[in-house]
């Protein structure tokens, strides 16, 4: 029986345990929320902040593996628990900032967005020179859903944000025209490598709210984006799992963002795939071999957020009998706040998009 530690309490982390648990290991979670998403499940919540580096040893001593659901741990803490990690903590650096991880991807030869890095209110001229109009300006840290995120598309929204721009490390971007966007989640143990089913991503106010699988792009796209997934996971040692968001453009795919961690798009895999992110992710850290990744039916997962749970609530009894519901356990229904999501099983794409609209939870349209 193994001892699971996992930095971060949320709903990844709650998803990550009972996959745990199901395989007999026993979980603790370290996270500063009382009844936080994952400590509900978990047989042990030790309180702390993440940057308590005596608790995060706390747990490291209590475990024989380490992992994280987020990726904003500071470098002090992931160093000081460095031996029970073994995801190791390069990517999780990495990947806390754009910058470095746009040079990460460009280094192994990935396409990304034409980009410049902005540390002043000079370089951010410099930057609408060179990149033109539109671009978009991103936090170089701690951003998600879109927050810290502004969108210039006019000479008076970059006038708007001359006023508002304070200094910080922000990388500015290429706004892209493309024809979807696409994620592929990859999973690598020390002796081998697993690629999830392509899934085509629909945003809403940059908050994911449909995952569709299998995504309605040729063949030869989704094979380029696994193929693409497993030579890159190859490349930098991958351990554990990482998540690839990718822009399907005119001229092919261009990476966005990678999380070194399972992602809301992959939630769909819980219902649909023979094994799930969590459970593979668990699998590679236990050192059991990883699992098929076969897709058993199409499906398309909707996030629940804070403004659909009263909705979500009057359809209850009309849900479809191949309808799966996870919820988080989250007690306030915030408005954008992420607190579960539907798995929605049928024998088409279409089927699955018709009973979205019948449910009418969500306002906005599915096209
Ligand atoms: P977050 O960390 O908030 O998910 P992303 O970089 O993924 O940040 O941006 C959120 C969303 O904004 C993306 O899913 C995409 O819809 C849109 N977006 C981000 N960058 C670009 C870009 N360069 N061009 C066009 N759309 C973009
Ligand atoms: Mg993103």
């Amino acid at each position: 029986m193994k001892h699971i530690g996992i930095l971060g309490g949320g709903q990844l982390g709650r998803m990550m345990a009972l996959s745990a648990k199901q395989m007999g290991c026993t979980v603790a979670t370290l996270d500063p929320t009382p009844d936080a998403p994952c400590a509900q499940v978990a047989d042990r919540h030790i309180e702390a902040e993440f940057s308590d580096v005596e608790s995060a040893r706390l747990l490291a001593s209590e475990s024989d593996v380490v992992t994280f659901e987020f990726e904003n741990i500071s470098a002090e803490t992931a160093e000081a628990i460095d031996e029970k990690l073994p995801q190791g903590t390069e990517l999780l650096f990495q990947t806390q900032h754009r910058l470095r991880e746009k040079a990460l991807l460009s280094t192994h030869g990935l396409p990304v967005a034409p980009y410049r890095s902005v540390r002043s209110m000079e370089e951010l001229h410099e930057a609408k020179e060179k990149l033109g109009i539109p671009f978009v300006l991103k936090t170089a840290r701690f951003g998600y859903d879109g927050k810290g995120q502004h969108v210039v598309k006019s000479e008076s929204d970059f006038a708007k944000l001359l006023e508002t721009f304070e200094v910080d490390e922000y990388v500015a971007e290429k706004w892209l025209t493309f024809e979807k966007e696409l994620s592929v989640i990859v999973v690598r143990s020390e002796k081998e490598v697993s690629v999830f089913p392509v899934s085509e991503n629909v945003h809403e106010n940059n908050i994911l709210h449909l995952s569709i699988v299998p995504a309605r792009v040729e063949d030869a796209t989704a094979d380029e984006a696994v193929a693409l997934a497993k030579k890159f996971a190859e490349a930098i040692n991958l351990i554990g799992t990482l998540a690839i968001e990718l822009f399907l453009t005119q001229d092919g795919l261009i990476v966005n963002e990678l999380a070194p961690r399972p992602h809301n798009s992959g939630h769909y895999t819980l219902d649909a795939c023979e094994t799930s992110q969590f459970e593979q992710h668990v699998r590679a850290l236990i050192g059991l071999p990883l699992g098929k990744t076969t897709l058993l039916t199409p499906v398309v997962m909707v996030n629940i957020l804070g403004e659909h749970v009263t909705a979500l609530e009057e359809e209850w009894s009309t849900l479809s009998p191949r309808t799966k519901v996870h919820l988080y356990g989250k007690k306030d229904a915030k408005r954008g706040r992420k607190m579960g999501h539907l798995n929605i099983l049928a024998d088409s794409i279409p089927e699955a998009l018709k009973e979205i609209e019948r449910l009418g939870i969500w306002k906005e349209k599915v096209k």
